[in-house]
């Protein structure tokens, strides 16, 4: 297991670093080879598409970049970005906040 992947699909996270500092969005796929996430509207690059066929005009389209996981954080509902860890609870593990320890 990679050491940082406390942040799953579907998660709700917050960037912490680069041009989209600040913005938030949900985790649509999780690059765990590359230590990278995809998150919905968030890293917006714009990339040229080749023509397919005839009727295919090509263009330019706007895709996500991945971002490293370390760019990104969990939302604590009380303490805002944060960094998350894990609690055991009889036998569930839960991810919690690392501040406060509400279950993430
Ligand atoms: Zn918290």
């Amino acid at each position: 297991m990679s050491k940082n992947f406390k942040i799953h699909k579907d998660d709700t996270v917050q960037v912490i670093a680069g041009k989209d500092k600040g913005k938030r969005g949900t985790v649509v796929r999780v690059l765990t080879k590359k230590d990278a996430v995809i998150v919905s509207g968030i890293n917006i690059v714009k990339k040229a598409m080749k023509r397919r066929s005839q009727q295919d005009q090509g263009g330019i389209a706007d895709v996500e970049a991945p971002l490293n996981i370390s760019n990104v954080a969990l939302i604590c509902k009380k303490c805002g970005p944060t960094r998350a860890g894990y609690k055991i609870d009889g036998d569930k593990k839960i991810r919690v906040c690392r501040k406060c320890g509400e279950a993430l």
